[in-house]
């Protein structure tokens, strides 16, 4: 607190109902990131593009795709200069699948034993409701210093197009830190493996089946390289490191493609293999991508096949450390909440906050509602009391960080 005032900030009460039907409603959105889809993130956006403006809260909406829009709020604290919070998190989910595998409607949004299910129930919509309903009951407690961001973007599950756009944005220049609310069960996670997706296109000679001298398979190469891959993976967790929440550096071949099924008395002239590369902060990836590519030509080349090398996608490993006030705030706030500190751990993948990080340099923790395996499988859901138990830590959370410590 600041001196000078002479009462205590009141406590945020979150509104948990309206944040478990926040949840019910976007669930209801069939927001799927899928190819061509004409419209994916808009029904979503409108919907708290108009909960933002019974709030009042200053906001832009900007589509980044076509129907692909951004909702930006900025809620002024009024209590004074203070730095900059962002709460982050994504309006898209993956597909449904086959709605036959689900036990369940996928977009029913149904509350049942506790749990509220469907498609994004947990990556990431519940987390999308607590934070809004936790600035939301920060900002009925009462003035706090500073100012807080709510990002809710768009293609997360893609290429990441709304996060990409926001951090060139003026107002990713100002903000301090980022609190991303996806599923991560209870883990504050200050770090996510980075990823490097790989495309190595194998050119050899074509030749009939019964005269195999006459060829240079890219088939034969393909499996050379794969099994190279497995040496380059050995190397790369020498070199870089086991890093204690995020693992290893994993390099995993995850497309052979060679030849004709139709046609088995012919050695194909051209084919593929595809490599999935996760890596661990600390790894450098041009000198693993290069690694990568030696070895690889090194395999195709006993056959006499070419290989061509792209890099379809790179995103680093990010961190934050775990004695920045966002981390410090959170732990408090969910220590607050449970009566335990939480565990650290490091996101899987990547989100929205690599690219933030990436992008515009900001530090970036990952916590929110939901297990942090359940994302992207059948039957997903998320524990109904879940969703009040974390807008309370981030309402807790942002309090402590923006008054630097003072409250929590
Ligand atoms: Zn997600």
């Amino acid at each position: 607190m600041h001196s000078g005032s002479s009462t205590a900030p009141r406590e945020p009460v979150v509104d948990t109902d309206a944040a478990v039907s926040l949840t019910r409603d976007l669930v209801r959105l069939r927001t799927v990131s899928a190819a061509g889809s004409e419209e994916v993130e808009r029904p979503a956006a409108e919907l708290v593009s108009r909960l933002f403006t019974a709030f009042g809260w200053e906001h832009e909406v900007s589509e980044v795709a076509p129907g692909r829009p951004n909702v930006v709020a900025v809620v002024e604290g009024g209590g004074g200069p203070g730095p900059t919070l962002m709460f982050e998190g994504h309006t898209d989910v993956v597909t449904e699948g086959d709605p036959g595998d689900w036990s369940i409607d996928p977009f029913g949004g149904e509350i049942r034993d506790g749990r509220l299910w469907g498609r994004g129930a947990a990556d990431m919509k519940s987390g999308l409701a607590a934070m809004i309903h936790a600035v939301r009951a920060l900002q009925l407690a009462g003035p706090f210093p500073g100012r807080i961001v709510l990002g809710v973007l768009a293609d997360e599950e893609g290429m990441m197009l709304g996060a990409k756009a926001f951090a060139a944005s003026p107002l990713a220049a100002e903000v301090d830190a980022v609190i991303v609310c996806e599923p991560e069960g209870y883990e504050v996670c200050t770090s996510a493996r980075g990823g490097i997706r790989i495309r190595l296109a194998l050119t050899g000679v074509m030749a009939h089946g019964a005269m195999p001298q006459e060829a240079r398979s890219p088939l034969v190469a393909g499996a050379r390289i794969v099994e190279a891959l497995a040496g380059v993976q050995g190397w790369a967790q020498n070199r870089f490191g086991t890093h204690p929440h995020a693992g290893k550096v994993t390099v995993t071949p995850t497309v052979l493609r060679a030849g004709d099924p139709d046609q088995l008395n012919v050695i194909p002239a051209h084919g593929l293999v595809g490599v999935d590369v996760r890596t661990v902060p600390g790894t450098d990836h041009g000198e693993l991508t290069g690694r990568i590519r030696r070895a690889a030509e090194v395999a195709a080349g006993t056959e006499g096949v070419g290989v061509e090398l792209t890099v379809v996608d790179d995103r680093p490993a990010v961190e934050v450390p775990e004695n920045h006030p966002v981390v410090t705030a959170l732990v408090a706030a969910h220590r607050r909440e449970h009566g335990t500190p939480p565990p650290f751990g490091a996101v899987p993948g990547t989100t929205d906050g690599t690219i933030l990080t990436r992008d515009a340099g900001l530090p970036t923790v990952v916590y929110g509602p939901g297990g942090k395996w359940i994302a992207h499988q059948k039957d997903e859901y998320v524990e109904v009391r879940e969703i009040g138990e974390y807008a309370r830590v981030y309402a807790a959370a942002a309090r402590h960080f923006l008054t630097g410590g003072g409250a929590v």
